[in-house]
């Protein structure tokens, strides 16, 4: 798919919100239906994801204390007509181990976020069974 830029954000996050929820929120009330999410900061309590092809499920890792966002990576797309984030994160502790994963949820320390709109039929997910909402494939 082809976009071309549209509205550019950088902000802080409020204390104490979910990430995930914040930015679906963000998105929704902007109007934003696809764009790319960076960001960095720290988070308390995170849970991420780990997509198991055994199980074909989520297993949650769930992390206790304030953790470092050291990089956040995401998008946003439509999925049942609204926009849905899709964030994966690499965090780290007070001892510099690194942990990450797909990011379920997660309370606001202080986060910085980088949004770039784009512009251009919106990109859409669609479930796939094994609780994967996926693109389609690009055809080349
Ligand atoms: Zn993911």
């Amino acid at each position: 798919m082809e976009f071309t830029p549209g509205r550019v954000f950088l902000l802080r996050v409020p204390e104490g919100e979910d990430l995930v929820a914040f930015v679906n929120r963000f998105a929704e009330k902007r109007s934003i239906k696809t764009a790319i999410v960076k960001g960095i900061g720290s988070l308390r309590n995170p849970v991420v994801g780990y997509y198991s092809e055994e199980t074909k499920s989520y297993k949650r890792i769930e992390l206790f204390g304030i953790f470092e966002l050291l990089s956040l990576l995401g998008n946003v797309s439509l999925r049942d007509g609204r926009p849905f984030a899709h964030l994966h994160v690499t965090l780290g502790n007070a001892n510099g181990d690194v942990f990450g994963g797909h990011l379920i949820e997660g309370e606001v320390f202080v986060t910085e976020l980088y949004i770039q709109e784009l512009l251009g039929e919106p990109l859409v997910r669609k479930d796939r069974g094994n609780n994967l909402s996926l693109w389609d494939e690009e055809k080349d």
